[in-house]
């Protein structure tokens, strides 16, 4: 068996041929039929009414943030287990992130965060203040971890109530919809008033970078479309009444997204089938659990979490003995209010994500991952918990 990686891009459809068109037409940079063509199938897909592509899902995120008003000194609530991309946009806005536990799901608890509300913070002339700090609270970020959903209702109506703007980092979760309850048919990222998208090399489409943004408000795509392009408000006297970024998608990029938005359904199917054979393969080791999906949504499957429910082996040590057997699996990642950057800020009520941390690791979930190789992990990973 030749090894098996976590997590790899799968470009065997029609990108090389797109690419080469691109190239054909000399039309590689921030312009381009690809972009337009990519944003707008992404939409239709999704089913709304404008995206705007970017160079990355955090370039994504610090538009989100932009357009959500969120200045200096303020406070966004973010959950602290996730990738740091989510969490530092907050940073380059000047603004603190107060961080919050997760539940079962692996996202953001909708209950502590709305505990922390009532119990840490007052509601005074309209803006919500965190008694601690002092600071306003302007933002909630909710990240759809691994494909899986947060729970939405809870907190949209906790957002309405308390006048705060939520963006869904939703870079893990493309493909995934609600299939019931009050959201039934919106895909994950298309709920709030931000959705953010990700393109990265081992995200379930890829681009080899980028990102996507979508807003409720169609005046704030047209704001992010003008902020990633340098804030031009004149082209030919260059213009600016702003300050943006050079955030926008390249056209090689976008030749590279339209061809993989073409096998995003087939690649959903091989991760929902891979992700049953685990399930059944494993079914009868009682020291282990594969995390279910949500039952409210159809997911895109995209990473496998594999909990340890017994102390028996260390995820170091299934880790490294996989490693041997040519098999790469990692553990979830670093919770972010342990890291260096942000020590000095506060949390709350941190549980849940310690546990899942010490107790997750995530298990080969390529899109062209085949049967035999799921077979071959499972054997292994049994093999090592009877040691
Ligand atoms: C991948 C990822 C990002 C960042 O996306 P990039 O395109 O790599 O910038 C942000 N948040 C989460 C949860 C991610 O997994």
């Amino acid at each position: 068996m030749k090894y098996i990686p976590l997590s790899v891009p799968h470009l065997k459809g029609k990108e090389k041929e797109y690419v080469i068109n691109a190239i054909d037409k000399e039309w590689v940079s921030t312009a381009g039929a690809y972009i337009t063509e990519f944003e707008e199938k992404t939409a239709k897909y999704l089913g709304v009414q404008g995206t705007v592509a970017c160079q990355s899902g955090t370039a994504g995120l610090h538009l989100a943030l932009r357009l959500s008003e969120v200045s200096q000194g303020d406070e966004v609530l973010v959950p602290t287990l996730t990738f740091i991309a989510a969490v530092n946009p907050v940073y380059y806005m000047g603004a603190h992130p107060v961080f919050m536990d997760c539940d079962h799901t692996l996202t953001l608890d909708g209950d502590k965060l709305e505990k922390f509300i009532k119990t840490e913070c007052a509601w005074e002339k309209k803006q919500l203040i965190n008694i601690k700090t002092n600071r306003q609270i302007k933002a909630i970020i909710v990240v759809h971890v691994f494909g899986n959903c947060a729970d939405m209702k809870k907190i949209i109506d906790i957002a309405k109530k308390y006048h705060l703007k939520v963006i869904e980092d939703a870079t893990e979760a493309l493909g995934s919809y609600f299939t019931q309850g009050r959201y039934q048919h919106k895909f994950l990222g298309t709920i709030a008033d931000f959705g953010v998208y990700s393109f990265n090399g081992n995200k379930i489409i890829t681009t080899g970078g980028g990102g996507m943004l979508v807003a409720k408000d169609s005046e704030h795509l047209k704001k992010a479309k003008y902020l990633s392009t340098q804030a031009k408000d004149d082209e030919l006297y260059y213009l600016h009444h702003d300050i943006g970024y050079n955030y926008r998608m390249t056209n090689i990029q976008a030749a590279i997204g339209v061809a993989q938005l073409e096998q995003l359904e087939q690649f959903i199917k091989t991760k929902t089938q891979n992700y049953h054979l685990y399930k059944t393969l494993l079914a009868d080791c009682e020291a282990i659990e594969i995390l279910p999906f949500s039952k409210e949504i159809r997911a895109n499957y995209w990473f496998y979490s594999l909990l340890l429910k017994t102390n028996q082996h260390s995820i170091e040590e299934i880790i490294a003995t996989l490693e041997n057997e040519g098999i790469q699996t990692r553990p979830i990642w670093g919770l972010i209010h342990e890291q260096k950057p942000y020590l000095s800020e506060q949390s709350y009520a941190i549980e849940q994500a310690i546990y899942y941390k010490q107790h997750i690791i995530n298990l080969p979930c390529s899109s062209n991952l085949s049967t035999q190789e799921v077979t071959y992990v499972a054997e292994k990973i049994k093999s090592l918990l009877n040691r």
